[in-house]
């Protein structure tokens, strides 16, 4: 018989494992005959009773294994501990807000044992959420598709089936900032996509701000591509360029040709112009290259990507 695991990450949900757990069963009762399933809860250092919740769930029910987290560590190293605790043939990833269709777990698996290795879960477009998430989701899949080294399938989300060989590849990424679906989406191997339409949360309210989103796409971007690295520069040629050539039209018109419009500027307007101009430059190059010095600063000192507090697998 086969074995199949659903990871699930969990922050704050203590109001939702009860209702997960119901709907999921539910799911898992016509293929029980066929398959050995598993529910593994990433407690993600809640704040509230969540990890209890799991705990009386885990009594009662033999299949509900957990890992219970010292702290939060984010939903990406969640995933990431899931995948690596993973032993089964097939592991699921789902949100445990119920956002992500349980009914369709079933489709899932139908399209791995037709072979696919990764079978990814693609969010038709979401008409409740707001027009800065919206815009932020374009502009961020419009620029890391341009300079990635890999081809990011726009609104594909983290509700995806990984074959055990995948499982297996997954686990020799040693980085500590990750985007766990970038990296599955690096490993390649061959791909399904299943459509769906994410519900509303069930209970609480999501915990990824815009700061957090914001941080997350910036951290693919550096992880992912030199690009804005080399942006920097561009930009300071560009504007280099640009206040000098300003500067010496300037020059120019004041000293050679007397214009009148180049007269109106004074020696210390030009100079200021310029200092501004040559102080966004700098500024804008360093705080870039700090985005990376931090990078190799955390992968560098090869700390722990998390630490468990507590594990019944
Ligand atoms: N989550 C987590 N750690 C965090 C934040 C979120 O494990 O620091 C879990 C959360 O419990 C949920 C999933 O990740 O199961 C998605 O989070 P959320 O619903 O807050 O985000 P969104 O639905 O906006 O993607
Ligand atoms: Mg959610």
């Amino acid at each position: 018989m086969k074995s199949i695991q659903i990871i699930v990450p969990a922050y704050n949900e203590e109001r939702n494992i009860l209702p997960f757990h119901r709907e999921i069963t539910k799911i898992f009762a016509p293929l029980e005959s066929q398959y050995a399933f598993e529910i593994l809860f990433v407690n993600d250092g809640s704040k509230d009773n969540t990890i209890g919740e799991i705990e009386k769930l885990a009594a009662a029910d033999p299949r509900v294994k957990f890992i219970d987290f010292s702290r939060n560590f984010g939903k990406e190293v969640a995933t990431t501990a899931g995948i690596n605790n993973c032993q089964a043939d097939a592991c699921i990833m789902v949100d445990a807000d119920l956002q992500h269709p349980v009914e369709l777990i079933p489709e899932f698996i139908a399209r791995w044992e037709k072979g696919f290795d990764v079978v990814i879960g693609i969010r038709n477009k979401n008409k409740s959420d707001g027009w800065i998430k919206k815009l932020g989701s374009k502009l961020f899949y419009n620029i890391i598709n341009k300079i990635a080294e890999v081809k990011v399938v726009p609104n594909a989300t983290d509700f995806r089936l990984i074959d055990k060989v995948v499982v297996a590849e997954f686990s020799r990424f040693t980085e500590t900032s990750r985007m766990t679906r970038a990296l599955i989406d690096w490993l390649g191997f061959k791909r399904d996509f299943i459509y769906f339409d994410a519900n509303e949360r069930l209970h609480g309210t999501a915990s990824y701000s815009f700061w957090k989103l914001f941080g997350l796409a910036m951290n693919s971007f550096i992880s992912l591509s030199l690009m804005p690295l080399k942006l920097a520069g561009s930009l300071g040629i560009f504007i280099t360029l640009f206040s000098g050539l300003s500067g010496f039209y300037i020059m120019l018109g004041k000293y050679v040709f007397r214009t009148h419009f180049a007269s109106t500027f004074s020696d210390s307007e030009n100079l200021a112009i310029l200092i501004l101009f040559l102080v966004g430059i700098i500024l804008m190059s360093i705080g870039l290259l700090a985005l990376y010095v931090a990078n190799i600063h955390r992968e560098v000192i090869n700390r722990p990507i998390y630490v468990i507090r507590k594990k019944n697998i």
